[in-house]
């Protein structure tokens, strides 16, 4: 018998497990072994994890539901689909799947295990999960639920099968941090702000340099990610919340440009290559380390171009001429200093930056 899950519908900033203590098992074939002991359980997946894995189940789900959304509204119908008798939830997918069974859980106060099928995002880690309406966030951090997952299971057979830059998205997630330490140069180069504090940005810097240079020797022959390298950006994504950049001066504005290119394009993207390509924009506005951090995503071989993750040149303008009020939306937890509120790249400049990603 699994403990009730710990969580609530708000306070999870203070209470959740911080991402250093969750349990995440390892293992070649492992799902296998897991499931042989679940209790009847329920699954929420999308149509191509289940496929991916349903061989590897010991026993079948009472039940299952595919999910391709976080709409609360969608999830409200979701988690009353969950059968009576269901002793364990099981989040079988990427970062949607894994974000819409905790609200399941929560709902349902039933225990939870995460088996990510790619190791692309934070969600595997992260208890808070966002309120969504459509593509847009609602309200703050302080006001999103959370919900302890009981353990994630990273079984390296299941990864392999997903294509390789899922994968290395998640690498993208970490060194998005750039955008920081770019927008902080820029401001304080025209006394906008103080000199940027090595000692705050060190920790970011040290462990990119720690991705950029071990992340290539994880490979196998043909360049193809083996399980030491899953294993590897999986526990760097686990490292990196104790790495952030804490500072005023060094916005998480990556993030929350590519919130803005979701929500007012009303669809979503790969996350780890998006932040991954807003932080290039941020880093190449400020003139700021853009060259650097192009060569350290295509060293570990994230897709951040235009090109890679299917974004037009409609998308993106849309979203940047977007960008100054986007910024400036306190209801909704955003008030952020940052290039792209201050300096929008429209007209000319934009013409030029689309020609530089596309170069
Ligand atoms: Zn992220």
């Amino acid at each position: 018998m699994l403990d009730l899950p710990r969580g609530g519908w708000s306070g999870g900033q203070s209470d959740a497990t911080p991402a250093s203590k969750y349990d995440i098992r390892y293992g070649e074939n492992l799902l296998k072994e897991e499931s042989s002991v679940w209790p009847p359980y329920f699954v929420v997946t999308s149509p191509s994890s289940l496929e991916s894995t349903r061989h590897a189940l010991s026993s079948p789900p009472i039940g299952f539901k595919f999910i391709n959304t976080l709409d609360w509204t969608q999830l409200e119908t979701l988690s009353s689909s969950v059968p009576n008798g269901t002793k364990l939830i099981v989040a079988i997918g990427g970062g949607i799947v894994l974000d819409a069974a905790k609200y399941v859980a929560l709902k349902t106060s039933i225990p939870l295990i995460l088996v990510p099928t790619i190791v692309s995002t934070g969600a595997i880690i992260h208890s808070v999960f966002a309120k969504w309406k459509g593509f847009s966030t609602v309200g703050t951090v302080e006001d999103w639920p959370w919900l302890d997952a009981h353990h994630v299971v990273i079984d390296y057979s299941v990864i392999r099968k997903a294509p390789s830059h899922l994968n290395t998205a998640g690498l993208g997630d970490i060194l998005c941090s750039q955008a920081g330490i770019s927008e902080w140069e820029y401001s304080s180069k025209r006394n906008l702000s103080p000199p940027v504090d090595p000692s705050k940005t060190l920790s970011v810097r040290n462990q990119r340099n720690e991705i950029v240079g071990f992340f290539p020797n994880t490979l196998g022959a043909n360049g193809n990610l083996t399980s030491k390298s899953i294993k590897f950006i999986m526990e760097s994504i686990q490292k990196r919340d104790s790495n952030s950049i804490q500072s005023p001066y060094a916005p998480g504005s990556d993030h929350v440009f590519w919130q803005c290119v979701e929500s007012t394009n009303n669809r979503g993207w790969v996350h780890g290559g998006g932040v991954a390509l807003a932080s290039v924009i941020i880093a190449w506005h400020c003139e700021e380390g853009v060259e650097q951090l192009i060569s350290d995503l295509d060293t570990c071989q994230v897709f951040w171009r235009p090109t890679q993750l299917g974004i037009s040149e409609n998308h993106l303008l849309l979203a940047l001429k977007s960008a100054p009020q986007f910024f400036n939306d306190k209801n909704n937890g955003r008030e952020l200093k940052s290039i792209l509120r201050d300096s929008p790249i429209i007209g000319s400049r934009f013409k030029k930056l689309w020609s530089f990603l596309n170069s």
